[in-house]
């Protein structure tokens, strides 16, 4: 397909069918697929970023170590986050079923908020790319310890807490602009990736790399990506489908009546 020329296909029922018939499927997932759960996106319509843009300086690793302010705004942030109470929706469910009919190869998500394994996928098959927000990691000792302890600390008047083994900076466990991923979780998603017969790209806008990189692997190997999200993507020429109706309801039609794969 040309740059730019938009492919033919976009009804769920014709891809229903591909992933009817696949035997290795991959899915990359964004912050879209947990905005029905009450965790805005960064950049959708009312994305974090997109009402307020200065918030995105905060994800910056060289402004949080080097201003206490920004620290303790992501602080308070953390304690703040909808993360904790939010519940897996519909579309974190039909991923499970997905993993149950015996095709999901690997769900490699830009989330931090596990709302993928309290969905119940199995831990071993999520390759959190961004990290997580449920621990906590010190900067120079590289300790991680339970988000929850250091949120005790904040309610109890540490307005930054640090690093009790060595007296560190402390971060949540995630990926800001300007730190490195996990090298051997980003060599087992293109690995899961290389080895699909189909990607399905959920609920990102496909602009941070190396995670929308992903989409070009899946390509060049021959894989069917298909990219479920409700705006344009940069990728969306390496698609063989797009489909931009919600999510909460694209990805349960997706896989409604999926018949077991012998493993
Ligand atoms: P993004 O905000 O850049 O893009 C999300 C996309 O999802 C948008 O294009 C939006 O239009 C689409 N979308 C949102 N809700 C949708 C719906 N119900 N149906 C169809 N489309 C929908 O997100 P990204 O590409 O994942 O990049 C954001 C980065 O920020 C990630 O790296 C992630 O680490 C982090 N983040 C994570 C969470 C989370 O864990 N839930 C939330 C916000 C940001």
């Amino acid at each position: 397909m040309l740059d730019g020329e938009v492919p033919a296909v976009s009804d769920v029922a014709t891809v229903a069918g591909w992933v009817r018939d696949a035997s290795a499927v991959t899915v990359l997932t964004g912050a879209g697929i947990s905005t029905d759960s009450g965790i805005p996106d960064f950049r959708g319509p009312q994305g974090v970023w997109t009402v307020n843009p200065g918030a995105q300086r905060i994800s910056d690793i060289r402004v949080y170590v080097a201003d206490p302010q920004v620290r303790r705004q992501a602080w308070r942030n953390r304690r703040q986050h909808p993360a904790w109470s939010a519940q897996p929706n519909a579309a974190h469910r039909a991923l499970v079923a997905l993993e149950r009919s015996g095709r999901l190869r690997a769900l490699v998500t830009q989330n931090i908020d596990e709302l993928h394994q309290r969905a119940g996928n199995d831990p071993a098959v999520v390759l959190e790319l961004h990290g997580t927000l449920f621990w906590v990691s010190c900067l120079s000792c590289s300790d991680r310890t339970p988000m929850a302890d250091a949120l005790a600390r904040v309610d109890a008047g540490e307005e930054d807490p640090h690093c009790l083994r060595c007296g560190g900076l402390l971060k949540s466990a995630t990926v800001s602009f300007g730190q490195p991923l996990d090298q051997a979780v980003l060599a087992a998603a293109v690995t899961a990736v290389a080895e699909c017969d189909l990607l399905l790209a959920v609920g990102s806008s496909l602009t941070v790399q190396p995670a929308a990189g992903l989409v070009t692997v899946a390509a060049d190997v021959g894989a069917r990506v298909v990219i479920v999200n409700a705006e344009p993507t940069p990728y969306d020429h390496l698609a063989a489908a797009l489909i931009r109706e919600p999510i909460g309801t694209a990805l349960p039609a997706l896989v409604a009546d999926l018949p077991e794969r012998a493993r």
